[in-house]
């Protein structure tokens, strides 16, 4: 035995963690501190002091990590995380711009921030996220139970399919994260889908965590339902589908929380959030002069041969003159978004395809046949065959 530096399950058990966002900045540093913390208070032990010793080196090894990527980020970068570490180093650090990138590189000098300060930074980055998980875990179930009956009702009115009706059995197994605001807001993410059934929500803002909590209260209610519909509705489109899936995912809270379920189009919407707007763009002019709920149906229906999406195919077929409408404007949208990444590799992804959703909508208005090839019907047919001769040019 005494060959062994430490043999792990003979020290005592060390008490479970609270659930936490796996990646949250500081997760790991700060649990090996709190166990190295915890190991020395335990009566003297070899094996104890054996570990607590390896643990103490992991830990000095991983603050110089951590302070490594935070110098190394770009300045732009360190402008977007300044007011982050202001808001959780208050009492520590005050600058007169809270977006003054000098915040960051000051906590990744060790001549001027301590090991101690440093790994406390860290440590409140993690219980921010831990506190607001527990906070706002009665919040989340009680929204997620109102989706469910929203989606219910919006299932029974007609513009939600009738599969979408097991979302009510299924929404409260669906299991959703706090991220902390290296995961969510430094790359102006609000949420995501991280597996089949979880997803992550952006942490709320704020020096304290009443504020925190407040400011979570107030955004995360849509961009949870958006997330949702990913999880119950967006994983079953076919693969390629990201225009649709994206733009029923924002349609879907929109129409959930403010009504008008039947305006697609941005522009025309009482209410909108401007998210995914040149995605929804292009689908309201899919959709113009066709039943709208035939598109809410469709990508509510969790099948890409289900009835609700005969109907919508069929329906396109009769405004354009071709089969697979659909599929035709996903490929023409990834090949722009594919020539737009040769030419501005630069460029993030989603500007990208934000663009190359408006150069496919523009194609779509004035050359439809780019898009969608030669029509097959012989003679017009119904609206769409007659928008598309009066628009070509
Ligand atoms: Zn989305």
């Amino acid at each position: 035995m005494a060959t062994h530096a430490y043999a792990p399950d003979q020290l005592p058990a060390y008490p479970e963690t609270p659930p936490v966002l796996p990646g949250t900045v500081g997760v790991h540093v700060v649990e090996l501190a709190d166990r190295l913390a915890w190991h020395e208070a335990q009566p003297d032990d070899l094996y104890a002091r054996g570990f607590a010793r390896a643990v103490h080196e992991e830990v000095l090894a991983e603050l110089s990590i951590s302070r490594r990527q935070l110098s190394a980020l770009t300045t732009a970068d360190k402008t977007k995380l300044a007011p982050h570490i202001q808001s959780l180093l208050s009492d520590k650090v005050a600058a007169a711009d809270a977006h003054d990138p000098a915040v960051v590189n000051w906590l990744a000098d060790r001549n001027k921030v301590s090991n101690a300060t440093f790994l406390d930074f860290l440590r409140r980055n993690v219980e921010a996220v831990v506190d607001q998980q527990a906070d706002m875990t009665a919040f989340l179930r009680a929204k997620q139970a109102a989706y469910a009956d929203d989606v219910f009702r919006a299932s029974l009115d007609g513009w939600m399919s009738t599969a979408a009706m097991d979302v009510s059995r299924t929404a409260a197994d669906t299991r959703i994260l706090v991220g902390d605001y290296w995961a969510t807001h430094f790359h102006d993410v609000k949420g995501y889908k991280y597996n089949a059934r979880t997803v992550v929500l952006a942490q709320g803002i704020g020096t304290t965590r009443a504020a925190r909590n407040e400011d979570f209260r107030r955004t995360a209610p849509d961009t949870l339902v958006h997330e949702d519909f990913h999880v119950d509705f967006g994983q079953y489109l076919p693969a390629g589908f990201e225009l649709f899936n994206e733009a029923g995912a924002e349609h879907t809270p929109l129409g959930l929380h403010y009504g008008e379920p039947h305006i697609l189009d941005p522009d025309e919407r009482r209410y909108d959030s401007g998210v995914y707007y040149q995605y929804r763009k292009l689908i309201a002019d899919m959709m113009a002069g066709l039943d709208p709920f035939l598109f809410t149906r469709a990508v509510t229906s969790r099948n890409a041969h289900s009835q609700d999406w005969r109907a919508l195919n069929t329906a396109l077929y009769g405004k354009y003159g071709v089969n697979e409408v659909p599929e035709r404007i996903c490929d023409r949208m990834r090949s722009h978004a594919a020539q737009l990444k040769d030419v501005h590799p630069d460029r993030p992804f989603a500007v990208r395809n934000r663009r190359a959703a408006e150069l496919t909508r523009e194609e779509l208005q004035t050359d439809p046949q780019l898009v969608l090839g030669r029509p097959k019907h012989t003679k017009p047919r119904h609206l769409g065959a007659a928008v598309l001769h009066k628009r070509r040019r």
